[in-house]
């Protein structure tokens, strides 16, 4: 009986809420506003009360079959639904739908590459407060540039440029190392005219035709320089992202941020413990915690640096010491040969046999010419790739990983951006998402491509067509390979799925929610390449 009024519940519901195949300029609004007719809002109305008088009474089977048959009924509504809504929206209203749609679990993201430029530059004036002012290079004074060789360690960051490098970020105990002539080259934040900010600004953004990889990994973060090492700005800035991110509908996100390495304004290093309740802390103050998301970290490396082996271990240690951290990666350009996989075979062997328990996600296949670079970092124990371009030319190895247990984490605009791919029609992602290969979307380092988690998967149903099935799949498949204890991982996913069912009610009875400053919250990527923002509106 129950599912039978559901049922007949839903084909009425379904009748009325696809939207009329009206021409696109008359049904813009419509779309977003479907289904307003009173007739529906009581059946949305009937179903919730039949939802909360099961609830309430305690119903014995409620979240046993006849729950999963519900959802199963919700899910598949609901993806009818999306199939007519997909069809017929215009690339603004798909984004609404997806900026409101629950999402699952950003799996990889490192969070300097995180922070938007205009972060940036806010957190850098506010660490005043903590004592801390940052100058950056407005001018070259052809000082020799060997001169500041001369410096040794204090100037590590300027020698490890063949060139000056304009709007390289220093912090003051740096600036105090350097020769009075190079010192001139460099201006406080808190003095930039207009102009110079926007250079600055401009100068940490991936925007321009040609900038790509070599922009991205030579320069980039390079100019960011001491500002990475203040943990009060990062601490701030993975706050700012697990709000904005929250915003997005998603659950949970599990960035790559060092617990450790990070300078006191005088320059001196800091103890781990003080970094750590830095980070910890601020993801403990309310605005965070009110928000919902949930969050673990990843100790990354810079793989292809002579002491890799070194900061491996260490990874390992701080991963079995902090309870925050719970997974090691490996990051840098695999074009880099120096980096390459194998090379950390014997020493992640030797590592395990003395740790329990350390879960690595390592980037891998993120170039451009087939190797052996997954199956490789398979073999090192890797439990989820980053990126996996390139898998797509191991064919075994491709075949091999259908239906899991690896998960390969994919990013769509970060690949099309440092150029692994050179349209996101040719991304192997679909191939992947259709041969049953576990994936999830990521956003990597969006503060430097201006984008958000909505970005990335609107760009995977615009062009590869997702069903309700395969953008759920790709939420659901996310948060079962989070690095979390297993009944952690239970209640975060069964949060989500509530979700869902809750977010596709919603909209089958009362449309897409019109989500507020949509337009503001739209980020330069999108804008730029999708009709979705000014006139397109
Ligand atoms: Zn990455």
């Amino acid at each position: 009986m129950r599912l039978f009024m559901f049922r007949s519940l839903t084909l009425r519901r379904r009748s009325r809420a696809v939207p009329n195949p009206l021409r696109k300029a008359e049904r813009r609004v419509d779309v977003i506003h479907m289904p307003r007719q009173a007739a529906q809002k009581i059946s949305f109305l009937l179903l919730l009360a039949f939802f909360l008088t099961a609830k309430a009474t305690g119903e014995p089977d409620f979240l046993g079959a006849n729950a999963l048959r519900d959802r199963a009924e919700i899910h598949s509504a609901f993806g009818r639904w999306f199939e007519q809504f997909r069809a017929q929206a215009s690339p603004s209203e798909l984004h609404d739908f997806l900026w409101s749609m629950p999402k699952g679990a950003d799996l990889h993201l490192h969070i300097t590459g995180s922070i938007f430029p205009e972060w940036w530059l806010e957190f850098a004036l506010a660490s005043k407060a903590q004592g801390y002012e940052y100058f950056t290079r407005v001018r070259v004074n052809n000082c020799g540039w060997l001169a500041a060789g001369e410096l040794g360690e204090a100037a590590a960051l300027t020698t490890t440029v063949t060139e000056p490098l304009y709007f390289e970020t220093i912090d003051g105990a740096r600036l105090e190392t350097l020769s009075e002539c190079v010192r001139g080259e460099f201006k406080s934040l808190l003095a930039l005219n207009g102009a110079e900010k926007a250079a600055w600004l401009n100068s940490i953004r991936l925007d321009r035709p040609g900038e790509g990889r070599d922009e991205f990994f030579e320069k980039h973060w390079q100019r960011l320089g001491d500002l990475t090492a203040n943990p009060h700005i990062v601490a701030e800035g993975l706050a700012r992202n697990a709000l904005a991110f929250a915003e997005e509908g998603l659950h949970y996100f599990e960035p790559q941020i060092l617990a450790e390495g990070y300078r006191r304004p005088d320059g001196q290093l800091m103890p781990i413990e003080a970094s750590v309740s830095i980070i910890v802390d601020r993801m403990n103050e309310p605005d965070v915690v009110n928000s919902g998301i949930q969050f673990r970290f990843q100790q990354a490396i810079l793989r292809f640096l002579p002491n890799a082996e070194a900061q491996l271990a260490r990874a390992f240690e701080i991963v079995s010491s902090q309870p925050s951290w719970v997974a090691v990666n490996m990051v840098g350009r695999e074009d880099n040969d120096k980096g390459h996989p194998r090379r950390f075979l014997a020493p992640i062997r030797a590592l395990r046999r003395e740790y329990p328990g350390v879960a690595l996600s390592i980037h891998g296949g993120e170039v451009d010419e087939p190797n052996s670079h997954v199956r490789d970092t398979l073999l090192l124990g890797a439990t989820r790739i980053g990126h996996a371009v390139n898998l797509i030319s191991d064919e075994e190895l491709l075949q091999s990983m259908r239906f899991g247990p690896y998960l390969v984490e994919i990013n769509l605009i970060s690949n099309l951006k440092l150029e692994y791919v050179q349209t996101l029609d040719a991304h192997p992602f679909p191939e992947y998402l259709r041969l049953g290969v576990p994936v999830a979307l990521s956003t990597d380092d969006r503060g430097m491509w201006d984008t958000n988690i909505t970005d990335e998967f609107f760009v995977a149903v615009h062009h590869f067509n997702l069903t309700w099935d395969e953008l759920s799949a790709l939420s659901v498949a996310s948060l079962s390979h989070a690095f979390l204890p297993e009944t952690t991982k239970y209640e975060v996913i069964a949060r989500f799925q509530a979700a869902l069912d809750d977010f596709a009610l919603e909209v089958m009875a009362q449309g897409v929610p019109n989500p507020s400053n949509r337009f503001q919250k739209r980020r330069a990527f999108i804008c730029e390449n999708y009709q979705v923002c000014g006139n397109f509106n």
